[in-house]
C-alpha cells in the first residue's frame, strides 16, 4: 500500500523524498488512529493540510484507499483476531521463495512438482524448528513471575509480546488491542492479575499460542513416502517383463546382475597392491619425450649438422 501511494505521488509530480515523507508522516498517523472518531478527525486534518490542495492526489486517496479503510486502518483492523497478520507480506515472501526454488518459468510437470514439494518441505522444517525452540528453550528474561509458568508451554514470540505489552504506559485507557488482535492478555488484564497476586498461565492465552506440535496434513504421509512410489514403479516394470516372456526375463536379469551381485558378474573391486611403486626416486618433472617430440629434436639436430658440413665444404675450396 505504501509503495503504491508513493508511486502515485511520483507520477503526479512529487519528488521521492516528499512522497516518502508523506507516507511516513501524515499517512502513518492516519493509519495508526486508535478510534474511528480519531480516524475521521485525522482524515479531515489531512484534507485541510497543504496536501489537500493537490486535488488529483486527494481524489486518488478518496477513490482508492478511503473506501476500503476497514482493511488497513488500525481502528478497524485492531478489532479483528489476526495474530499479527495484517498484510499480505507473508504470502508474497512465500511466493518469492517458491520462485527462487523453481528458478525458471518453464518446467516439466515432474520436476515442477518435486521442486514445489521440496520448497514446502523446507518451510515445514523451519516451522518445526521454531516450535521445538519454544518447547525446549527456557526464555531467561521471562524465567520468573509473572511469566515463569509460560516458559516451554507457549510460543517464545508470545512471551516477547507480553513483555512489551507489560512495559507499555497506559495513557488514558488500555484499548485492549493485544487481547482483541492476538488473544493475549493486554496491559489492563495483566495488571488485574498481578493485583490479585496471580501469575500468567497458558490458559490465559489463546490456544493458538500453546499449540507447539506440528501435525502433518492427513494425506501428508502419502506424499512423503518416495520409497513406496519407487517400489511401485519397479514392481510394474517387473510385471511387464514377465508378460513379455522368458527371453525378456533373461535379458533383464543379465542387465540387472552386475548391479545386484557384482561378485557373480565378475566385476570385482581392484585389489590393493602389496608392493606399491610409490613416488619415483628423483622428484623430477621431466618425462621421456613422446615420439613426435623425439623426432622433432632429432631432425633439428640433423639439419644443423648438415648446415655445418655445407659451410665447411664452401669454405674449404676458397681457403
Ligand atoms: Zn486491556
Amino acid at each position: 500500500m505504501k509503495k503504491n501511494i508513493e508511486a502515485k505521488m511520483m507520477s503526479l509530480g512529487s519528488s521521492r523524498e516528499s512522497a516518502e515523507a508523506f507516507v511516513a508522516g501524515h499517512w502513518q498517523t492516519l493509519m495508526n488512529a486508535n478510534t474511528q472518531r480519531g480516524f475521521q478527525q485525522r482524515w479531515v486534518d489531512l484534507q485541510n493540510s497543504e496536501w489537500g490542495r493537490n486535488l488529483r492526489f486527494m481524489n486518488y486517496l478518496k477513490g482508492e484507499w478511503i473506501p476500503c479503510a476497514q482493511r488497513w486502518a488500525h481502528c478497524y483492523t485492531n478489532r479483528v483476531f489476526h495474530i499479527g497478520n495484517t498484510s499480505t507480506n507473508r504470502v508474497e515472501s512465500a511466493h518469492s521463495s517458491l520462485q527462487k526454488w523453481l528458478a525458471s518459468s518453464t518446467h516439466k510437470i515432474d520436476t515442477l512438482f518435486l521442486r514445489y514439494h521440496t520448497s514446502i518441505e523446507g518451510k515445514v522444517t523451519e516451522l518445526r524448528k521454531d516450535l521445538e525452540d519454544s518447547r525446549l528453550k527456557v526464555f531467561k528474561l521471562a524465567d520468573g513471575p509473572p511469566y515463569g509458568h509460560l516458559n516451554m508451554e507457549v510460543s517464545l514470540w508470545a512471551i516477547e509480546l507480553l513483555m512489551k505489552e507489560r512495559a507499555r504506559e497506559i495513557v488514558q485507557r488500555c484499548g485492549c488491542r493485544l487481547h482483541e488482535t492476538h488473544g493475549l492478555p493486554c496491559k489492563c488484564k495483566m495488571d488485574a492479575l498481578s493485583d490479585a497476586g496471580m501469575e500468567l498461565h497458558p490458559h490465559h492465552l489463546h490456544r493458538f499460542w500453546s499449540s507447539l506440535v506440528y501435525e502433518s496434513p492427513p494425506d501428508g504421509a502419502k506424499w512423503e513416502d518416495h520409497d513406496a512410489t519407487e517400489r511401485g514403479i519397479f514392481a510394474a516394470m517387473v510385471e511387464d517383463v514377465y508378460r513379455q516372456g522368458p527371453a525378456a526375463v533373461r535379458k533383464a536379469s543379465q542387465l540387472l546382475l552386475p548391479h545386484i551381485r557384482p561378485q557373480v558378474a565378475g566385476l570385482l573391486e581392484p585389489r590393493e597392491s602389496e608392493a606399491p611403486k610409490g613416488r619415483p626416486p628423483k622428484r623430477s618433472n621431466t618425462r621421456d619425450p613422446s615420439w613426435f617430440e623425439h623426432e622433432r629434436t632429432r631432425t633439428a639436430k640433423r639439419s644443423k649438422t648438415n648446415e655445418n658440413t655445407r659451410k665447411t665444404h664452401k669454405t674449404t675450396p676458397a681457403g
